[in-house]
């Protein structure tokens, strides 16, 4: 294969996965959610639940998204250094989004700030938004594909707390945003949390956050031991699926942390919403592929 024709099939892979992940949930999640509607004993929650599962059935049916709002396109590369593409990658994403954006179909979810002008094609300034990581002496690249709703993105907040404010500040913090936006975000929610020292690691923090494995959790007892007992407080809230009421308000809580100064604790809290779409693909250095995130999937 030589370099056109290397780059041609990485930007048709990443297209297609693109569509995919807006029309079929991860392994992960599916099963999730499965979980969860076990759990419930209302008939409207039940009814809710059964109302997910058929709109997933139909958007397989009707080559779909299962959700009409395919989000603002995210992109976190994990990029060896040996990647034959390392240099071109940004460029190939943006053509991939494009050509997602026409063949999901995607809808146009690009807005450039002050112009305020629908770029039509899902990719404006910035936007694929690209986060990057360097793999060493590796000539593979892992990328993570999420869809950033606006309903899932909205309880989405950040903020350094007062010195003293303590851990009991992040999950007050955390408990406020929840209970008074987290309806929004179509539950039961994925909660994504940052602990920092500045605010901008604490926010990007909490979308990595998202992006684990459902069932995976902190790699710091006491962190796990948190996410547990913030899990465990939200359900007992009983937001419920569609914030309708129900056992369960998330489907998990998962924090990522870096260190911090020593007098401050930021914290970042993103969410994701029932319909997580939030994929994971590697591509190998002579162009095949894995979706790791949806075993077995033919793109
Ligand atoms: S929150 Fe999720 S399921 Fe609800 S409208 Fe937004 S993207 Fe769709």
């Amino acid at each position: 294969m030589d370099r056109e024709e290397q780059r041609q099939r990485f930007i048709d892979i990443m297209a297609k996965f693109t569509v995919y992940t807006g029309r079929y949930l991860p392994d992960d999640v599916l099963s999730r959610l499965e979980e969860l509607r076990e759990t419930e004993n209302s008939d409207l929650a039940k009814i809710i639940y059964d109302a997910m599962f058929e709109n997933l059935k139909m958007a397989e049916e009707l080559n779909r998204p299962c959700c009409q709002d395919t989000g603002v396109i995210q992109y976190f590369v994990q990029v060896g250094t040996k990647f034959p593409l390392i240099g071109e990658i940004e460029e190939c994403l943006r053509e991939a989004v494009q050509k997602a954006t026409v063949i999901g179909p995607l809808r146009h979810n690009a807005v450039e700030v002050f112009d305020e002008k629908n770029t039509g094609n899902n990719v404006g300034t910035r936007i694929p938004w690209i986060d990057w990581e360097i793999i060493p002496d590796s000539d593979e690249v892992i990328i993570y594909v999420y869809m950033a709703g606006g309903g899932c993105s909205l309880p989405g907040a950040a903020k350094v707390l007062m010195p003293l404010e303590g851990y009991e500040g992040v999950v007050k913090f955390v408990f406020d945003q929840i209970t008074s936006y987290g309806i929004n975000a179509c539950p039961p929610l994925l909660v994504g949390i940052g602990i920092a020292g500045s605010v901008e690691v604490a926010a990007k923090l909490s979308k990595k956050a998202l992006l684990r494995p459902l069932g995976s959790h902190n790699n710091n007892p006491r962190g796990a031991e948190l996410e547990k007992r913030i899990e465990k407080g939200l359900n007992d809230v009983k937001i419920g699926p569609g914030g309708l009421t129900g056992e369960n308000s998330v489907m998990g809580v998962h924090i990522e942390q870096a260190a911090r100064h020593p007098a401050t604790i930021a914290v970042g809290l993103s969410t994701g919403c029932w319909a997580h779409r939030r994929s994971v693909i590697k591509i190998s250095a002579d162009m095949e592929y894995e979706t790791i995130s949806h075993k077995g999937a033919i793109l």
